[in-house]
């Protein structure tokens, strides 16, 4: 498989979203839902005439399709290089990212998941540069998500890219969902793990994780 072909797979993994291709382009998403918004916000009774409303239904629609959702378009994900591995051996050691910000949206409520997320891995042949695991992370916290999914995506993500079973992701993440409506406890955080290969296998690799994240 050559190198576009796995950043291709990589893009989609193996949790995909509950999605499918759509044939229309950017701008005429970017249409379609301003006139749907502006419809929502008629409904509510709220004058979209008004100067301070007005540009409202595209700001939003602009929002969904270039910020918060552009992970959705798997030809946004991100440019990847990588250098060979030559300097961690045979000893096993693992590479650790730590606090790299969490900024999605949740499916059910469309409003914010906040958090942070822990990206290990061990290399193999390959090392990713640092700042690509960032930008896969934020890659697929771009889209309406569920938390528990956007874990396993990262982690299929880097074990499809460094040809590893030997990743952990771990996020923890406020969700506006359950801050600001429903339950409305604004001290709740979500911890999720994906610990794959060694990270699961091996109690040393798990205990060595999880005592990195707590200091
Ligand atoms: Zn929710």
């Amino acid at each position: 498989m050559n190198e576009l072909d796995l950043i291709n797979q990589a893009a989609i993994t193996y949790h995909p979203q509950p999605a499918f291709s759509s044939p229309l382009s950017a701008q005429e998403k970017v249409d379609a839902i301003a006139a749907h918004f502006q419809e929502i916000m008629q409904i509510l009774g709220l004058d979209t005439n008004h100067p301070s409303l007005s540009k409202t239904p595209d700001r939003i629609a602009n929002m969904y399709i270039h910020e918060l959702f552009r992970g959705l378009d798997t030809t946004s994900f991100p440019d990847m290089t990588y250098v060979d591995n030559d300097v961690i051996e045979e000893t096993q050691g693992m590479i650790l990212v730590k606090g790299i910000p969490v900024k999605s949206t949740c499916e059910h409520h469309f409003v914010p998941i906040i958090g942070r997320a822990q990206v290990a891995y061990i290399p193999n042949q390959l090392i990713l540069g640092l700042s690509k695991i960032n930008r896969i992370v934020d890659y697929f916290c771009r889209r309406p998500q569920l938390q528990e999914r956007l874990t396993a995506q990262i982690a299929d993500c880097l074990s499809i890219l460094l040809h590893t079973e030997d990743v952990a992701v771990v996020i923890e993440a406020e969700h506006f969902c359950v801050t600001l409506r429903g339950v409305e406890h604004p001290s709740s955080r979500t911890l999720t793990t994906c610990l794959r290969g060694i990270f699961h296998n091996d109690p040393l690799y798990k205990t060595t994780l999880f005592n990195n994240l707590t200091t």
